[in-house]
């Protein structure tokens, strides 16, 4: 699907949370980059920023340019069936939302038998098939970008890629079984060594949440991984909201 300068204008400048938007699936947005995000003009193709900018290049940008460069409301680090769950529910729900991946999801070793709704399935295009449904809902998803650090500012998070420097208001860890960006980022483990959280998937460092293989023993499946990204991001929006929140959608909204 081709995006549109006027796709990316609206995208660009929609409020963050609009009220029509939390129980409305916003129309798929397909192939979009990083460049048009609302907080997100970096890398800058501009020498100079005003508050109306267009930044030239490829994609272009027309939109309101802000202080912060390469913000995003939510990072998640990991693009797994965790990470990737996470990041539909915040995108579907307006959320700006960047996954950085480096591609090692176990499901590359697995064939799903076991996932509800799913009769069969190769892991690798079960990977595919939720990263074109994560793209189609403006998720921006950058294969290949490892997270090497993230650091709490205070007021977000700072997260470094071995390609760039984010801000972000959350963060979801999904990077597998590997803990060691959690620890890192001084989230609590208990006594075997997994990262510490409850059902709303959130560590004892505020607004990071940990989800995944990361956050259980042994118990590892797909769709527990699936359930604990969808928790983690249900209590991002239901702090962005003020209120409990889910995201339901009825037959009507298909149509
Ligand atoms: C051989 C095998 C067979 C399996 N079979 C099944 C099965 O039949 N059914 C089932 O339900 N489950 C199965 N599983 C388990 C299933 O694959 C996992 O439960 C699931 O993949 C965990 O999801 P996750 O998102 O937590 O982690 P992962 O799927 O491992 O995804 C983590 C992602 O984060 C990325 N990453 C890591 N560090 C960074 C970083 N610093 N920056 C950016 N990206 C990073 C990795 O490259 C990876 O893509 C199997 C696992 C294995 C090993």
């Amino acid at each position: 699907m081709t995006v549109t300068d006027e796709d990316r204008t609206v995208r660009a400048t929609s409020p963050i949370n609009p009220p029509t938007c939390w129980s409305t699936p916003p129309a798929p947005v397909c192939g979009v980059g990083r460049t048009w995000l609302a907080r997100s003009v970096g890398p800058p193709k501009t020498s100079t920023r005003t508050d109306e900018v267009v930044v030239t290049g490829e994609p272009t940008l027309i939109g309101a340019a802000t202080d912060v460069l390469n913000m995003a409301d939510v990072i998640v680090a990991g693009g797994g069936p965790a990470g990737l769950s996470a990041a539909l529910f915040t995108a579907k729900n307006d959320l700006e939302t960047l996954v950085f991946d480096t591609d090692e999801t176990w499901m590359h070793k697995a064939h799903l038998f076991n996932y509800l709704g799913i009769d069969s399935m190769d892991g690798s295009e079960f990977m595919d098939v939720s990263r074109e449904q994560v793209e189609a809902f403006g998720v921006d998803l950058s294969q290949g970008e490892e997270v090497t650090a993230v650091e709490e500012t205070g007021d977000g998070f700072t997260v470094e890629t071995d390609d760039g420097e984010y801000a972000a208001d959350y963060v979801v860890l999904a990077t597998g079984a590997d803990r060691s960006l959690a620890t890192e980022l001084g989230c609590a483990t208990t006594e075997e060594g997994i990262v510490d959280v409850g059902v709303d998937m959130e560590t004892s460092v505020e607004d990071a949440y940990a989800t995944g293989a990361m956050v259980r023993a042994e118990e590892w499946q797909a769709v527990i991984a699936a359930g604990d990204g969808a928790a983690a991001a249900l209590n991002i929006l239901s702090k962005e909201k003020g209120e409990h929140y889910h995201d339901f959608d009825v037959p009507a909204d298909a149509e």
